[in-house]
C-alpha cells in the first residue's frame, strides 16, 4: 500500500547518475536530437535537469486538501472485471521460359526443425544467420538493467516521401551483386485469385516452389539483431470477460466452412455512461509511430459510439497531420504548468479529429518541447513527456473537468495516475479513476531523479521507494512504468498472452516482480483495428473494394500494387512485412523471409522504418543489392497510403516477432484477405491460429500459419507451408483468406472489454 502523507520537501538528490550514482550532466541541449541512437519511445533518457523557462509566473500556491481517497495501488482489490522508388527494377523481367521445373517441395512439414537445413537451390546454397549468443540478447533487450544512456536520434534516412517509379530502362545495364542471373521458368498460374490462370493439377503437382530454375538470392550473414532473451512457457491471463463465441457445433473437419464466425460478438452489460479522458502521446492519423496512435483513436471511436463522452488530450506537436484536425482554435490560453519550481505558460487547442474532440498542449518555452518536426528521438524525451503528463493533468484542474475515467498509455503518461494521487487529489480532484495501458514493456522511462524536482514531486525518499517509483534493477533510477503500474487504478496490456508474459515469461524486463504485486488489477485486452479506416470495402486509399463474398476483386489490388511498385507481373503470391524496423520486429527473420521468398517462388514487398539511422541504411543497402529484382521492392519509410495498398495487394503477411504485444499489422492483413505468417508469441499468438496444427479450432477459425522457434528453421516451417499452401492447393488458401476475413477484430469486443474494467474501478 501507498501511503499518503505530505510532498512539500524538496528533493536534494536530482541530477545523478542513475547508474553509476554520480552526479549527472544535463542533457547537451535540450531542444537537440539525440546523436546516439536505440530505438524509439525508448524511455530512457540522459538523466539531467532540462534548461527550463524560468518561471514567468511564480510557483502558484497550491492548496492542498487532505487525502480524500486510498492510492491506486491499493484501490482494486480483487479480480472482478479483469479480462480482464524509387523502385529502379528491373521492371517486370519476364520471366523466361525454360523449362526447369522440378521437385514438388512438400506440403506441411509437421516439424520445424526439418527446415533447419536450407537445400541447395540450384547449385548455390542459401546460408542462414549465424545464432547470435544469449549474452547478446541480454545486452540487447535488458531495458530495465542496462545503463542510462541519452536516447537514439530519431532521423528520417534516405530518400523520403512517396514512391516515384522510375523507368525500368533506367536500371539496364546494372549489375546487382549476389543475385546469380539465371533465366526464369514459365510461371506456373494459379488460381488462388479468380482472374489469374489456373494451372492444370498435373502442372501444379509437379511444381517446385522452392527452386524452379529461378535466379537465387544470396542472403547476407551480417546478423540484424540478437536472438530472444529465453522466454518461459507464458500463462496467458484468462479474463472472465474474453469469451470468444465460438462456433463449437461445426465439425473439426469440415473443409471450407462458408458460415460467419462470431467471434467475440457478444453485446456486454450496460453501463451507465462515462465522460473518458485519454491522454496519449499519439494519436492516428495525426501523430503515429506504431499501433498505440490506432488504438487510442479506434477506441475513443468505439466508447462513443456506446454513449459515452470522451475528450483525448495531447501535445500540440508541429508535425501532425493538421490536415485531419477540423476547427482547430485556442481554447484555453492561461494554463500555467509547475514546472522547476516555476511555471511554463501553455495554450490549449482544441479540434476535432474524425469526430473526436481534441485537445491539444503547446507550451511556451525554450525548451521547444514539441516543435521538433518528430515525435520522439530526443535526450529530454522523459522530460518532454513527463511535462506533457503534468501539463495534462494541470488542463484538467484548471478547466474544471471531472472525467470519471482517465486512460493514459505507456511510459510517457505513466506519471498521470502519480499525479493525480499524489498532487491534484489533495486540490479537490477526487473523482477520476485511471485505467493505465502498457503497449510495450520495452520501453519504461528510466532516468534519474531530477524528474520528480521538476514536477514537483518532491521528498526523493519516499518516491525513491522499491513500493513506489525505484526502478527494480537500476540503483537511484525511477521508473515511470513501474509508477504508472502502482498508482493506476487498473493496468491493461494488450493481449492475454502478453499479459502472461509479461508477468510470468520472463518478458517484462524487470517489472516482473512489480505485477506480481498488483497482478489482482493487471490483465489483457486484445486490441481491435478501427473497421472504418480498414476495411476493404470502402478503403479509399485503394483502387478495388472487395469483401469476403468478392474476394476475387483483391486481384485488382495486387494488379495495382505491382504497377505502383513496378514488379513484375507474373502467377507469384506476394509476401509483405509492414512495420518499424526494430530489434522486436525480428528483424533477421525479416530479411530471411524477404530471401526465402525470392528463392521459393515468391514476391516481397517490405514497408518499415526505423528511428536508427543505421537500421534504415542496413534496408537502403538491401534496397540497392536487390535492385534489379523484378519481385522485389524495399520501401524505406512511413507511408501510410502505400500500406494499404500493400495490406489490400500482398497474398501473405509476414510478422516474426521476437516478442509482440499485440499486433495490429496481422490484424488488419486478416481483414483484407490477406494471409498472416507469425511467431506464435504475445498478441500474435492470441490471434492467428494455424491452418494445419490449431487443433483445438474448427478448419473455419484457422486463419494463418504460425510458427513457434525464432530462427530461420521456424519461420521457414511456417512459411514455406504458406507458399505451398498458395501453389498447390488454391482453393484451400482461398477458405483461408475468407476464414481471415470473417474474423471481427473490430474494436466492439475491446471496446465493451475497456467499458467493463473502467465502471469497475470508478465504484472503487
Ligand atoms: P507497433 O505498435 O509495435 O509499431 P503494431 O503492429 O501494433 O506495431 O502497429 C503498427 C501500425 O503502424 C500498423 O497500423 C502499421 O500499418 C503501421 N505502420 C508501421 N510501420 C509503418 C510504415 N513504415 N508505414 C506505414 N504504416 C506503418
Amino acid at each position: 500500500m501507498v501511503k499518503k502523507s505530505s510532498n512539500d520537501d524538496k528533493s536534494k538528490t536530482q541530477g545523478k547518475d542513475t547508474t553509476t550514482g554520480d552526479e549527472v550532466k544535463k542533457p547537451a541541449t535540450a531542444t537537440k536530437k539525440s546523436t546516439t541512437g536505440t530505438a524509439s519511445r525508448s524511455g530512457t533518457t540522459a538523466a539531467g535537469k532540462s534548461k527550463t523557462t524560468p518561471a514567468k509566473k511564480a510557483g502558484s500556491a497550491r492548496k492542498k486538501a487532505t487525502a480524500s481517497k486510498q492510492p491506486a495501488a491499493s484501490a482494486a482489490d480483487n479480480t472482478a472485471g479483469k479480462t480482464v522508388t524509387s523502385k529502379t527494377t528491373a521492371g517486370k523481367a519476364p520471366a523466361a521460359k525454360t523449362a526447369a521445373q522440378d521437385k514438388t517441395k512438400a506440403a506441411p512439414s509437421a516439424a520445424e526443425k526439418t527446415a533447419q537445413t536450407r537445400k541447395s537451390v540450384a547449385g548455390t546454397t542459401t546460408k542462414t544467420v549465424p545464432s547470435p549468443t544469449a549474452t547478446e540478447a541480454t545486452k540487447t533487450e535488458s531495458a530495465a538493467g542496462e545503463e542510462i544512456k541519452p536516447p537514439p536520434p530519431r532521423q528520417e534516412s534516405g530518400p523520403k516521401g512517396k514512391i516515384v517509379p522510375r523507368s525500368r530502362s533506367e536500371k539496364a545495364g546494372q549489375k546487382k551483386p549476389g543475385v546469380t542471373s539465371k533465366t526464369s521458368p514459365e510461371p506456373v498460374r494459379t488460381s488462388v485469385l479468380a482472374e489469374e490462370k489456373t494451372p492444370d493439377a498435373a502442372e501444379q503437382a509437379g511444381r517446385d516452389t522452392e527452386t524452379g530454375g529461378q535466379p537465387t538470392y544470396q542472403e547476407p550473414e551480417t546478423p540484424l539483431a540478437s536472438p530472444p532473451p529465453p522466454v518461459e512457457a507464458a500463462e496467458a491471463i484468462n479474463p472472465p470477460l474474453q469469451e470468444q463465441q465460438q462456433a463449437t457445433e461445426e465439425p473439426q473437419d469440415a473443409p471450407g466452412q462458408e458460415q460467419e464466425v462470431q467471434h467475440n460478438a457478444h453485446p456486454g452489460p450496460q453501463h451507465p455512461p462515462m465522460f473518458i479522458v485519454q491522454i496519449t502521446p499519439e494519436l492516428a492519423p495525426l501523430a503515429k509511430v506504431g499501433g498505440l496512435a490506432d488504438v487510442v483513436t479506434g477506441l475513443s471511436r468505439e466508447l462513443e459510439l456506446r454513449g459515452n463522452s470522451v475528450e483525448i488530450i495531447l501535445p500540440k506537436y508541429d508535425n501532425m497531420r493538421y490536415d485531419h484536425i477540423w476547427g482547430l482554435c485556442k481554447t484555453f490560453d492561461d494554463l500555467w504548468v509547475p514546472w522547476y519550481g516555476g511555471n511554463i505558460h501553455c495554450s490549449v487547442w482544441f479540434g476535432f479529429v474524425h469526430g473526436r474532440k481534441c485537445f491539444f498542449i503547446e507550451p511556451h518555452s525554450q525548451d521547444n518541447f514539441f516543435n521538433r518536426g518528430s515525435i520522439y528521438g530526443f535526450d529530454d524525451d522523459i522530460l518532454r513527456f513527463t511535462f506533457f503528463s503534468r501539463a495534462a493533468l494541470e488542463f484538467l484542474w484548471q478547466s474544471g473537468k471531472h472525467p470519471d475515467i482517465i486512460h493514459c498509455h505507456d511510459w510517457q503518461t505513466a506519471l498521470v495516475p502519480v499525479f493525480l494521487y499524489e498532487i491534484y487529489q489533495h486540490m479537490g480532484m477526487t473523482h477520476p479513476r485511471v485505467c493505465f495501458t502498457i503497449h510495450n514493456f520495452k520501453h519504461q522511462g528510466v532516468t534519474g531523479g531530477f524528474l520528480l524536482e521538476a514536477t514537483g514531486l518532491h521528498r526523493p525518499e519516499y518516491y525513491f521507494h522499491p513500493d513506489r517509483l525505484l526502478d527494480n534493477h537500476t540503483p537511484n533510477a525511477i521508473n515511470l512504468m513501474k509508477g504508472g503500474i502502482v498508482y493506476a487504478n487498473f493496468v491493461t496490456t494488450v493481449s492475454p498472452k502478453y499479459a502472461g508474459e509479461t508477468k510470468d515469461g520472463g518478458q517484462g524486463f524487470g517489472l516482473e516482480p512489480t505485477l506480481h504485486t498488483h497482478h489482482y488489477k493487471y490483465g489483457g485486452v486484445v486490441n481491435g483495428i478501427d473497421y472504418d479506416v480498414w476495411n476493404p470495402e470502402i478503403d479509399s486509399h485503394i483502387p478495388v473494394h472487395y469483401n469476403v463474398d468478392n474476394i476475387q476483386e483483391k486481384y485488382g489490388n495486387k494488379h495495382a500494387l505491382r504497377n505502383r511498385l513496378l514488379l513484375a507481373d507474373n502467377e507469384k503470391p506476394i509476401i509483405a512485412f509492414i512495420g518499424r524496423l526494430d530489434p522486436q520486429k525480428g528483424l533477421d527473420l525479416v530479411r530471411h523471409a524477404l530471401f526465402y521468398a525470392l528463392n521459393n517462388g515468391a514476391q516481397f514487398v517490405l514497408l518499415g522504418s526505423s528511428p536508427e539511422q543505421e537500421i534504415n541504411n542496413y534496408f537502403w543497402e538491401l534496397k540497392r543489392h536487390l535492385n534489379d529484382s523484378p519481385d522485389c521492392h524495399i520501401e524505406v519509410g512511413f507511408d501510410e497510403d502505400l500500406a494499404h495498398l500493400i495490406y489490400a495487394g500482398a497474398d501473405m503477411m509476414v510478422v516474426p516477432s521476437l516478442f509482440e504485444p499485440c499486433g495490429l499489422t496481422q490484424l488488419i492483413a486478416m481483414k483484407y484477405g490477406t494471409i498472416p505468417v507469425v511467431r506464435s508469441v504475445g498478441g500474435l499468438a492470441d490471434t492467428v491460429f494455424d491452418k494445419d496444427y490449431a487443433h483445438d479450432k474448427a478448419l473455419h477459425e484457422r486463419n494463418g500459419y504460425v510458427f513457434q522457434n525464432f530462427d530461420n528453421a521456424g519461420l521457414e516451417s511456417a512459411l514455406s507451408r504458406a507458399i505451398a499452401c498458395y501453389y498447390q492447393y488454391p482453393e484451400h488458401f482461398r477458405d483461408l483468406m475468407r476464414n481471415a476475413m470473417r474474423y471481427d477484430y473490430s474494436w466492439h469486443t475491446a471496446g465493451q472489454h475497456y467499458l467493463n474494467i473502467y465502471d469497475y474501478i470508478r465504484n472503487k
